[in-house]
């Protein structure tokens, strides 16, 4: 094997949370049988699931930091995009250290718009508004509200099965099969309602709402979500 390639969650696929030791169980995996380990954090990098990185938990508080170091590991390479501009440019880079990126010499890997200055100020400016105004805390906060006031509306209820998530990066699975139209028509019926939220995988609907939001916009949101999931039920 030359590589394992993994999302810290998965996103796309539905909000996949691993439990807390598999980041590091596979790191000391692929450092048994010499593969690289690549994390892919593309969309759960740059505080969104309240960490600066999913993959080690490095965020801006050292306490939450110490608790993480037990259980996170630290990749070979890792992937950024997305969220690395704060959307405002489209960056993306791979970072490793110098032994991995010294395997490719100059010349052998080209790129029309690579290196790009403008992306790389962008890139910089975007880590500090993250940095200053505590973006991953807030994501951490804001997640923890977030799924405990879905967990009382789920006790509650028979649509939802369950939330799930970490940091601002979360899913909720509603009662249906991957193959029925449940989570499609509250996806409409939250646009009708104001909130616009897509199923990722037939019966799952990813919330990933901008890190900067406050307590009160996350709570309209939440209420608009129940008050539309209750209209379903
Ligand atoms: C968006 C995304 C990609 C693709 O990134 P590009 O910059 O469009 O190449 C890859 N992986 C994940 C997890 C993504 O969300």
């Amino acid at each position: 094997m030359a590589g394992f390639l993994v999302e810290p969650i998965q996103g796309e696929a539905g909000v996949y949370t691993p439990d807390d030791n598999y980041m590091r169980t596979s790191q000391e995996l692929c450092k048994k049988y010499n593969a690289l380990f690549i994390a892919d954090e593309i969309q759960t990098g740059i505080a969104r699931t309240g960490a600066l990185l999913a993959v080690c938990g490095k965020c801006d508080c050292a306490a939450h930091c110490e608790k993480q170091a037990a259980t996170y590991a630290q990749p070979d390479v890792l992937i950024l995009g997305k969220a690395l501009s704060g959307g405002a440019y489209p960056v993306s880079a791979v970072l490793a250290n110098n032994e991995i990126m010294n395997v490719i010499k100059p010349g052998q890997h080209g790129s029309t718009f690579g290196g790009n200055p403008v992306a790389a100020v962008v890139g910089m400016a975007a880590l500090d508004v993250v940095k200053d105004e505590k973006l991953a805390q807030n994501a951490r906060e804001l997640g923890n509200h977030f799924r405990s006031r879905i967990n009382e509306y789920i006790e509650t209820t028979d649509t939802v099965t369950l939330v799930r998530g970490r940091g601002l990066l979360n899913a909720i699975v509603i009662n249906d099969t991957e193959e029925g139209d449940t989570a499609w028509n509250i996806c409409l019926k939250l646009r009708d309602n104001g909130l616009l939220a897509k199923p990722t995988h037939g019966n799952i609907i990813r919330f990933a709402p901008p890190l900067v939001m406050t307590q009160d916009q996350l709570d309209e949101c939440i209420d608009i979500i129940i008050k539309t999931l209750k209209s379903f039920e």
